[in-house]
């Protein structure tokens, strides 16, 4: 061994064009059309004549090594040797030959996995990091997703939903989370509670104060230490004082809880953004099952199934039917905790002329 220090290894993402299946590099920007021979599975044809399968299959995201190397294995094995992982933890197999797909997609099944996730399915739910990589969670995202997909894994291999169904979770109430048609987002529903005896060895108070939204944290001397204090007035459970303060923890078994939003949609070439909106609050974050979560996310795949009009998102179908219509359909309870009656919602709220700026 060498005494001399490594020298760093660039960081960043790495040139894409290296691990690409060599017919794909060959006919890169040249693609004449590409169709959907059957759920799991896309075909793309390129000007030049040549052409490309792709095999999708779900996986939970947080891989371990074995099964990392299995799915290598198959792409080897019965596939081209390409993959590459979508920005919703399916991986996809890249062959250049249609004889090879069956055989694939059977290996792919023999080992225990799924294929599906393409076109107007239930694809794989987006998670966030939970316990494995993050100090801050509420609950464990992949639990929810797995108890979640457990259930919808029908809608994964079947195109029956009338447009493509992004579902994310997120777990914690202020960080990654995401856009999504149906959205289950942690919320916590009580003030933290404050050990004073550690926040001045931990925390640096300014930092603290200035972190939350709403100016709910004061500085204050506790039993003759320095320490914070919340006004709980103010104070709409966010957790944001959470992670650069420890001691001021707002996790709890009892109330931090799950919100269910729904609609939340990117802009794409035809339709501006759409914000997600609340439809489900303070359903108990239940594992190892999530039991009540998954029953209204259920409960709004089924309404949107067989209400919305083919190529309409949840988004597209709810502002076709409206909001009163929704919850008749979905069955779920409109309540007080559907409107926004913070003191500063008078500036988010397009409520008339009179407050827009
Ligand atoms: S959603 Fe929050 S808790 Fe979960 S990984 Fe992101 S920052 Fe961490
Ligand atoms: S939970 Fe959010 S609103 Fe409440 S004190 Fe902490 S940062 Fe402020």
């Amino acid at each position: 061994m060498s005494d001399k220090p490594r020298s760093p290894i660039e960081s960043g993402c790495p040139d894409a064009f290296q691990y690409m299946h060599p017919t794909m590099r060959r006919n890169f920007g040249q693609w004449k059309y590409h169709e959907h021979p059957k759920p799991g599975v896309l075909r793309h044809v390129a000007y030049s004549g040549e052409e490309i399968w792709t095999v999708r299959c779900g996986t939970q995201r947080i891989l371990d090594i074995f099964t990392l190397r299995k799915l290598c294995d198959i792409g080897d094995e019965y596939g081209d040797g390409y993959i590459h992982f979508t920005i919703r933890s399916n991986v996809e197999y890249i062959v250049d030959d249609a004889a090879k797909v069956d055989p694939l997609i059977k290996a792919i099944e023999d080992a225990g996995f799924i294929v599906g996730g393409t076109k107007n399915s239930v694809t794989m739910i987006s998670h966030t990091q939970g316990w494995l990589h993050c100090d801050i969670p509420g609950t464990d995202a992949s639990g929810v997703v797995k108890s979640m997909m457990d259930e919808l894994i029908d809608e994964f291999r079947e195109n029956n939903m009338p447009n493509r169904v992004h579902i994310t979770t997120s777990c914690c109430q202020i960080n990654c989370g995401g856009q999504g048609d149906i959205a289950i987002n942690v919320q916590h529903t009580k003030p933290p509670k404050i050990n004073h005896d550690l926040v001045s060895n931990v925390c640096e108070r300014p930092s603290v104060v200035a972190r939350c939204p709403v100016a709910a944290i004061r500085p204050a001397m506790v039993n003759g230490k320095p320490s914070l204090e919340v006004d709980e007035k103010k104070c709409i459970c966010c957790g944001a004082c959470f992670p650069p303060c420890p001691p001021m923890q707002i996790n709890d078994a009892e109330h931090t809880k799950l919100a269910i939003w729904v609609g939340g949609n990117h802009s794409n070439a035809r339709s501006k953004p759409t914000f997600q909106k609340l439809v489900a609050a303070g359903i108990p974050n239940n594992p190892p099952r999530w039991p009540e979560a998954n029953a209204i996310v259920k409960s709004i795949l089924k309404a949107y199934k067989e209400d919305a009009k083919d190529w309409e998102r949840i988004n597209d179908w709810i502002e076709r039917i409206g909001w009163p219509r929704f919850f008749e359909k979905t069955g779920l309870p409109f309540t007080k905790y559907h409107i926004d009656t913070w003191r500063g919602a008078r500036n988010s709220l397009n409520a008339s002329t009179h407050i827009r700026f």
